[in-house]
């Protein structure tokens, strides 16, 4: 997989570190061909090197427009070296291959950014550049395409050591090299799409497939469209909407939401529901099937389920759906649907039903993507996953079999829901949920609020928190916080730890007698 470099095509508008580059290639005995600017820059250097004009016997024309867009140069970047075809083609034509192609593009973003008017950011679109990279990329298998000093010094340092680059940097290369050419018709997309008062053309180049334009946004005074990955994972994106309204902005926010939740449950151990409202959830549960699970789900806050969105962990059936039915959900989402719960739904006109085939996996890599006025914040997606054996037991009372399982189920509805997260869970089923909120002792006040209510509602003589665990998606910084939690009667705590007060927190949970857990890693969601 090793491929030797006898000839380079340099064609570079920033030139530098372009003296550097070439003087080291002419020492490997590497022979130089570039176009215009670039041949006068390396001659003047006192180097040898030809003119692409000398190979194609074409001159640069039309304003540079066109100067390297010709089958002696792509030819030679693209013949595949050892298949006859090529070879015979090669030679019949006088085509010599170019093993390395050093290219940086037109100035387009400088242009643009240093406020070119129309005529100049159109004139510095390169055209044989990306064309160039391109073909080289495609053809990595004996092609090394460098896009900036980086590559190319790496590309030395290969030649240097070993003669040749090996096929792994020059994958490496190729992925750079599109990622190049990608970014640099984002930017032309996003300049001309500005220009002429359409920002649509541009979520596409970035997002990929429109699924779907929206009658508003978050907002009836905002435009909406969602656009789905080139390969995307199952999940909202992937789902099939089987019947119901057209689904809207909000709708497909929460519904992922939901849908990601519910994935964090193995449907082979427990069937899982989750109850979601402005992409926090007011009922999570477990069960033996996915009717119980519901109806502990709705338990926890059947006040803020209504217009809720529901998604299931395990295929719908017709007694799960039954139940959902009886009050106003907008949006079901579900690995399948069986035959049951499908004529349940068709009674249920408004109500959208989906279904994707699979769970999302929780655990998946991938990032997540957030505006910010004038650029964009990239992170990689939260796939923490805490299990019994990253708990750091902090009290004197160690926290039961029971209270492990309820506090790992708290812990992870609390990395689902917006920060500050405090959550009451107890049997599988969340007791309740305090989101969003500025101070934590509110989001455990809320929370115990929910769960005294929802006792009340279903006619029990206690909140449902009592005897609950209690997970908070970041440490405690004060004792209130935690005190509160044991005032709504939580018997274990589990929390990141890592508060300078952590000693504070941990002698008030031994004095009321709790057990309390650190799990190293925080869930903040916003
Ligand atoms: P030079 O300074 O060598 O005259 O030009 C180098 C620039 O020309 C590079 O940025 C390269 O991407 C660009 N380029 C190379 N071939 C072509 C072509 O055929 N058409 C256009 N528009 N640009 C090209």
């Amino acid at each position: 997989d090793k491929a030797p470099v006898k000839r380079a095509l340099i064609s570079v508008s920033d030139k530098t570190g372009l003296i550097e580059a070439a003087k080291a290639l002419v020492e490997l005995g590497v022979e130089l061909v570039s176009t215009g600017g670039t041949k006068a820059a390396i001659a003047a250097a006192g180097l040898a090197v030809k003119d692409v004009s000398d190979l194609t016997g074409f001159p640069e024309m039309m304003d540079g427009r066109v100067k390297t867009l010709h089958p002696i140069v792509h030819g030679g970047l693209l013949g595949v070296r050892d298949a006859p075809a090529h070879k015979a083609a090669m030679s019949e034509h006088g085509i010599g291959g170019i093993d390395l192609l050093y290219v940086n593009l037109y100035p387009f973003e400088e242009t643009v950014a240093k406020g070119g008017d129309f005529a100049e950011c159109v004139e510095n679109i390169d055209i044989g550049g990306p064309a160039m990279i391109r073909s080289a990329a495609k053809n990595h298998g004996y092609v090394a395409v460098c896009t900036d000093p980086a590559d190319m010094a790496e590309v030395l340092a290969a030649l240097k050591a070993e003669g040749a680059t090996t096929l792994a940097l020059r994958k490496q290369l190729a992925a750079r090299a599109y990622a190049r050419t990608a970014a640099y018709d984002a930017a032309i997309s996003a300049w001309f799409a500005q220009a002429v008062g359409d920002e649509a053309p541009t979520r596409k180049a970035f997002a990929g497939q429109l699924v779907q334009t929206m009658r508003y946004g978050e907002n009836p005074h905002q435009k909406a469209a969602f656009y789905r990955y080139a390969n995307p994972r199952a999940g909202v994106a992937t789902a099939r909407q089987l019947q119901g309204k057209e689904l809207s902005y909000n709708n497909i926010n929460d519904t992922d939401a939901a849908f990601e939740l519910v994935a964090e449950f193995d449907p082979a151990a427990s069937a899982a529901v989750a109850i979601i409202k402005h992409a926090n959830p007011c009922g999570v549960a477990t069960g033996a099937d996915l009717k119980a699970a519901y109806l502990k789900a709705l338990e926890c806050d059947a006040v803020s389920a209504f217009g809720g969105i529901v998604a299931l962990n395990r295929k719908l059936d017709g007694a799960a759906a039954e139940e959902i039915a009886k009050i106003f959900t907008e949006v079901v989402i579900a690995p399948d649907a069986d035959e049951d719960a499908i004529a349940v739904f068709a009674k249920r006109k408004n109500l959208r039903l989906l279904v994707t085939g699979g769970l999302p996996d929780p655990l998946a890599g991938g990032e997540t993507f957030r505006s910010v006025s004038g650029g964009f914040l990239v992170q990689s997606r939260d796939a923490a996953r805490i299990t019994a054996a990253d708990l750091k037991i902090v009290t004197k009372r160690a926290p039961t079999p029971r209270e492990i399982e309820d506090m790992l189920f708290a812990f992870t509805v609390a990395k689902h829901t917006k920060s500050n997260a405090v959550i009451y869970a107890k049997d599988g089923q969340t007791a309740g949920i305090g989101a969003g909120q500025m101070n934590r002792r509110d989001s455990a006040r809320i929370a115990a609020l929910r769960a005294a209510e929802a006792a009340e509602a279903a006619g029990l003589p206690q909140s449902l928190a009592k005897g609950s665990a209690c997970a908070s998606d970041a440490f405690f910084p004060f004792a209130d916080g935690l005190l509160q939690a044991v005032e709504a009667g939580a018997t274990a705590v589990i929390q990141p730890g890592g508060s300078i007060r952590d000693d504070e927190v941990i002698a008030a949970a031994d004095e009321a007698g709790i057990a309390m857990a650190f799990t190293g890693t925080r869930v903040f969601r916003h």
